[in-house]
């Protein structure tokens, strides 16, 4: 029987390709050259300014001890305190959490939120692992971090395979050694501890208002579009759900064992209940299996990968068959497959704008916190779209006006905003 988790296991082994740390100095190199950045702030920015490894022990619930690695990596400070996820998983690698916290400066910068980037990741198996194991971890994670990490320092939030319940024990671990309730100290918490209403929704509803736009350059109607989605899962399936009640048409979605699609429309509701209630979508009956790969290669208007890195690379992006590239996930497309889908024409709208929904509300919410007031949804969403209308645009020109692809145009506008800043600060050498 294949092994999903296996096969995940194997994904950067022998192929440069596919090192996310690797892709993101390559696009930070090509933009930075056509900047025409100075060499020392080349120098500065290119690197993380500081990585944690930290080794976390856990008592098991058989009442062994486990030893499990973790890192946080704080790529840059120039603009506010760092941000970013924590992803628990058993192939995470130090390599990808810096691509990570790198992404994360950009992403920030992009969408103009006064942060630098950060990531965490601890080497685990959460889908094996009890809630109590789950909680111990974290918990201990966090005071290894307690120096590190603070409202004003560098603000954790959920990223794969971590949630409202992960965010909350950081929370609670972070104030007991505080000894007051310090809530701002992460994002994506639950909304009665201070969390942000649509906070949950906000990447998948990003993605979704960056979609809107792209369409228009188009002509087509959200009625008219069909879309493809990889992933179900915070991204994927949020996005897939805000897409199909907005009208349009979502053909295929999956998750890690595999998809489903049907050309004239899936109920994009009721395939998440049944998600949830089997835990697999085999066994869907109202369309065809397809594996992910396949899935990728389904004709259509937008294809959203939301699932996880270099899923499109130089071996399958010659046979993408979207007009329009929206990355829910962070990293799906490698640098070599970028130069095939630009020769092609696909218009992409690269991660670091795509998915910046969940930073921008993230950022949302740290504001609320800090003042203790909390806004209403339809407020948090109405700011939320106008943060990702505007730095959609925003992108287009700059990559109209200096006639490179919009992957470029977002790490050339990110850099110029982060070296600006810098520059201003000076380098404290
Ligand atoms: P999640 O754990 O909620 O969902 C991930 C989904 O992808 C699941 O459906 C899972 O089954 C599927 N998946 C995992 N590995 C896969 C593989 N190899 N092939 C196919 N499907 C696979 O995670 P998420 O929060 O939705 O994050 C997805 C991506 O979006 C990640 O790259 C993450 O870094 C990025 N991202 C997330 C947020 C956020 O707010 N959650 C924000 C920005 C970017």
């Amino acid at each position: 029987m294949a092994n999903p988790m296996a096969d995940e296991m194997r994904r950067f082994k022998g192929s440069d390709e596919k090192n996310p740390f690797e892709a993101m100095s390559e696009r930070f190199d090509r933009a930075a050259r056509i900047l025409g950045l100075e060499d020392d702030f080349y120098k500065v920015l290119r690197v993380p300014s500081r990585e944690l490894k930290v080794y976390i022990p856990v008592k098991m619930d058989s009442g062994h001890l486990e030893v499990f690695e973790g890192y946080r990596v704080q790529h840059n400070f120039a603009r506010g305190p760092a941000k970013g996820g924590i992803r628990y998983a058993p192939d995470v690698t130090l390599d990808e959490v810096k691509a990570l916290s790198a992404w994360m400066t950009w992403k920030c910068a992009v969408v103009n939120v006064p942060f630098g980037g950060a990531k965490g990741g601890i080497v685990c198996n959460p889908i094996q692992m009890s809630q109590g194991e789950l909680e111990r971890l974290t918990r201990r994670y966090t005071a290894e971090l307690i120096d590190f990490i603070g409202p004003d320092k560098d603000v954790p939030a959920p990223d794969m395979n971590t949630n409202e319940q992960t965010m909350a024990w950081i929370m609670d671990t972070y104030s007991m050694h505080a000894r007051h309730t310090v809530n701002a100290v992460v994002t994506g918490k639950p909304v009665a501890l201070g969390g942000s209403l649509g906070r949950r929704e906000a990447t998948g509803r990003g993605v979704l208002f960056t979609v809107n736009e792209a369409i228009k350059r188009f002509k087509l109607t959200p009625e008219k579009t069909s879309v493809v989605v990889q992933g179900s899962g915070n991204v994927g399936g949020i996005g897939a759900e805000l897409m199909y009640e907005k009208g349009y048409k979502v053909i295929a979605i999956s998750d890690i064992g595999s998809g489903i699609y049907n050309a004239n429309g899936l109920n994009i509701p009721e395939v998440l209940s049944y998600l949830k209630a089997n835990k697999t979508l085999e066994g869907y009956a109202e369309a065809d299996h397809v594996g992910n790969q396949e899935l990728l290669e389904i004709e259509c208007d937008v294809l959203a990968p939301c699932a996880t890195e270099n899923q499109i690379t130089s071996e399958n992006a010659d046979r993408i068959k979207c007009k329009i590239l929206a990355e829910g996930a962070n990293g799906p497309t490698t640098p070599k497959a970028d130069k095939i889908l630009h020769d092609k024409g696909v218009f992409v709208i690269p991660d670091i704008l795509a998915n910046a929904g969940g930073v921008t509300v993230s950022y949302f919410e740290w504001v609320q916190d800090r003042m203790g007031y909390f806004w209403r949804e339809d407020e948090v969403n109405q700011r939320l779209e106008e943060k990702m209308v505007a730095s959609f645009n925003e992108l287009c020109r700059f990559s109209e006006l200096h006639d490179v692809d919009t992957r470029t145009a977002a790490y050339m506008l990110a850099i110029d905003r982060v070296a600006y800043d810098t520059r201003m600060r000076g380098i404290y050498a």
